[in-house]
């Protein structure tokens, strides 16, 4: 740490925890971090600067800009590019990419500094209560991927950190302790320096410099500069208020006081949060006593200090929660039971059981137009998504005012069959009602809600998601299979050579046959003769299922696909990326291809949309799909670099997943629908043909399904339906034109022998 030496700062060791720490204060002989130091800049900001939320901002961009690193736009909080997360949770998410199993990290720029907006719901109890617990915070990204050559390693990292301390911000350098630590991460660590002034911490910079092997670790062949910086705190240590809300929402607070009318009382709510700031949810055992003796401190009895307190405990969680929602909803993810969607509903449902317990007349779109307001000049996005804010949030919260309904029969029929309500009955109500813990406690007062309640249901849908693993073949050590069915999309017949066939499953060097992928099921056909009856791709071997088998490892043989089910094949799954830029269209911006499969009957389609289609959307939809395939318009098929297809078309185009490879396969149709994807698609619109919608189904909560076929398929699904007409007219002998008429006729005539009857 030659900086820091240079700096005059000395590495001691804490008395209390043993951690290693760098300071300037000879006397000093504790980390910084809590439990061993407390927060001292409640009321008492340790700089005569003072920055708000977006100046903060600001001011650390420019000052990064100023030495050299790149200003990158925020990437969404739903983080498509990387399946196992849900969200982006940190900053660094933004550059993971999958390869081959792997993370590896892709950055735009080098060095770099992005305003990260993260969501993290691991801690929903603790928001609104603790001053600096957030599910919506922006990480400031500090970033660099070090070789030998370019970007930059510790010692500039560090060096710049408490340059933006003293320069910018006006820290004096006596006030900034360095706190070592190790950091250990997905498949790699390395050393990290975390930063406090005042017992809050600023930031860490994390070092990833170590690959973790079986055998043990080896240095990594780039050194990565992972440094996350909370902006709400930087906000929070000019100003000093009691808790970091009061500064990061102050001018939605400032509306929302007024509107609600609630009592703020400054000095008391700081001598509070500096007895409450260690406070957190999780680790405290008992939380009454704990509130005791927070009141026994403050001079007021319970009751009183929760009265005061919490009012504005419920605005902080409010401010919070609509912040997520806003830009959750903006990037595309609504509330549901499914994924993701499930926490966005937590907190939703959160946020109006604090309205409606302490009877506010608050809307919390209107929180979200405030937040769009505040944070226009970092997010301008956020303004044009608002009107779809709104629809989204009506729906949500007339659900759940008719769930609210349905709870004061629940509690009845608890209260009449004297059953305890216990964790698991909560668990069991909020997961088949949608009934919050909040909403039976109304009613039943003395029931125990579980400070860690969400986070338990969380964890059970985790782990109800996992799926199941089929046995796989050996096939390891077989060459990869060439695929010829890209170059060669208008051939159907080859020879080949048998590599190696297990029973059934026989493996070639090369194949026209297209394996099930991507949702298209695979080609059939014939390999000397011998029917296929099923092509599936494992790693990067192609096994194809063939009846009878009549040839051995080593023959050369013939190879035919079927031609008809093929292009009906390429139709259907052309349809599916016309229909879903329609649905997209029609319905709103948060609709995601949620599943697809592509079969020689027809096309199934499984968007993500709240609710089913009306009629009205469903027509709307197929005219629209079939005025671009009346346009004849081109379907164009190109590869390029991961990067530059994220660059250029966003993060769209990975309706169906991430791709976990440096290239990947873009199909277009210019205007209409642009998709990373690694089908056989029609060359333009027009071979689609009329496109019809057989089917649509609300299958689960927030996930509607498709049906449709395309081409001959469609014409046969009409025809069926004309020759179903016809009888109908044969039966009732009339002409087409007057068919309605004469049903209803009928069913009057019905109707009223029915009555004489029951008379
Ligand atoms: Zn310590
Ligand atoms: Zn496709």
């Amino acid at each position: 740490m030659e900086f820091l030496v240079s700096q005059g700062f000395k590495r001691k060791i804490c008395e209390k925890c043993g951690k290693g720490f760098w300071t300037l204060d000879e006397n000093r002989r504790v980390c910084p971090d809590q439990p061993c130091s407390y927060y001292e800049f409640l009321g008492n900001p340790p700089t005569k600067k003072k920055f708000n939320y977006v100046e903060s901002w600001k001011k650390i961009e420019k000052f990064f800009v100023d030495h050299g690193h790149e200003s990158i736009k925020r990437y969404p909080v739903v983080a498509r590019w990387y399946p196992p997360l849900f969200f982006t949770a940190a900053s660094i998410v933004d550059f993971y990419r999958l390869e081959d199993g792997n993370v590896i990290f892709e950055f735009p720029a080098n060095p770099l500094i992005v305003p990260q907006f993260c969501l993290r719901f691991n801690d929903v109890p603790n928001v609104g209560k603790t001053g600096k617990h957030y599910t919506c915070f922006v990480m400031v990204g500090q970033h660099s991927i070090y070789d030998g050559e370019h970007g930059y390693w510790k010692e500039r990292c560090i060096e710049l950190d408490f340059k933006l301390l003293t320069e910018v911000f006006g820290i004096d350098p006596k006030e900034i302790i360095f706190v070592e630590d190790l950091w250990v991460g997905t498949g790699a660590f390395g050393s990290s320096m975390e930063y406090y002034v005042r017992g809050l911490e600023l930031g860490n910079a994390v070092f990833t410099e170590f690959l973790i092997t079986p055998s043990g670790f080896k240095q990594m062949p780039y050194k990565v500069i992972d440094m996350g910086a909370g902006l709400e705190r930087f906000s929070w240590i000019t100003y000093g208020t009691p808790t970091s809300y009061d500064i990061v929402f102050e001018p939605i607070l400032k509306k929302l006081k007024k509107r609600v009318s609630v009592e703020y009382d400054k000095d008391f709510f700081l001598s509070y949060s500096k007895f409450a700031g260690t406070l957190n949810i999780d680790e405290v055992k008992d939380m009454n006593i704990a509130l005791k003796s927070i009141a026994k401190k403050l001079n007021v009895s319970v009751e009183e200090m929760r009265k005061r307190v919490e009012p504005i405990q419920a605005l902080y969680a409010i401010c919070d929660h609509t912040r997520a929602l806003t830009f959750a909803i903006t990037d595309g993810m609504i509330p549901s039971n499914v994924g993701g969607g499930y926490n966005l509903r937590v907190i939703l449902r959160r946020a109006l059981s604090f309205i409606k317990t302490l009877g506010w007349d608050v809307k919390l779109i209107d929180v979200c137009e405030m937040h769009a307001k505040q944070l226009k000049q970092m997010c301008p996005e956020l303004k044009e998504h608002l009107d779809e804010i709104n629809e989204i949030l009506d729906v949500e919260t007339k659900r759940f005012k008719a769930t609210e309904e349905r709870v004061s029969r629940i509690v009845e029929r608890l209260v009449k069959e004297k059953k305890e309500v216990d964790e698991e009955t909560l668990i069991k109500l909020y997961d088949s009602e949608g009934v919050t813990p909040e909403l039976v406690k109304m009613k039943l007062p003395n029931v125990k809600i579980p400070t860690d309640f969400y986070a338990k249901v969380a964890e059970r849908h985790v782990k109800k998601a996992k799926k199941e693993v089929k046995e796989p073949l050996p096939v390891e050590k077989v060459k990869p299979t060439k695929l010829l069915f890209y170059e060669k999309e208008e051939e159907y017949e080859f020879d080949a050579k048998v590599l190696k066939i297990i029973g059934k499953n026989v493996i070639l060097d090369k194949t026209l046959f297209y394996p099930t992928m991507g949702g298209q099921v695979h080609d059939t056909g014939t390999i000397n003769g011998c029917r296929v009856t099923n092509v599936e791709k494992i790693g990067s071997v192609v096994v194809h299922e063939v009846e009878s088998i009549n040839f051995k490892e080593g023959d050369t043989v013939h190879c035919v696909v079927d031609k008809e089910r093929r292009l009906t094949l390429k139709r259907h799954h052309t349809a599916t990326h016309i229909i879903n830029a329609c649905c997209r269209k029609v319905l709103g911006s948060w609709v995601w291809q949620h599943g697809a499969e592509k079969t020689p009957e027809k096309a199934r389609l499984d968007i993500t949309h709240y609710e089913s289609l009306k009629d009205e959307e469903i027509e709307k939809i197929e005219e629209k799909a079939n005025e671009i395939v009346m346009k004849n318009l081109p379907v164009k098929v190109y590869t390029m670099p991961r990067s530059e297809a994220e660059k250029k078309y966003g993060f769209r185009i990975y309706q169906g997943g991430a791709t976990p490879s440096k290239t990947i396969r873009i199909v277009e149709i210019p205007g209409v629908d642009v998709e990373a994807c690694g089908g056989l698609h029609c060359k333009r619109t027009g071979e689609v043909g009329f496109i019809t919608i057989i089917k649509t189904k609300r299958i689960q909560d927030g996930v509607v399904r498709l049906e449709f076929c395309s081409g001959e398929r469609a014409i046969e699904y009409l025809k069926k339906k004309e020759a179903l007409l016809e009888e109908a007219c044969k039966l009732l002998k009339v002409k087409e034109d007057k068919i309605v008429d004469a049903i209803k006729e009928l069913f009057n005539e019905w109707k009223k022998l029915r009555k004489m009857v029951k008379r």
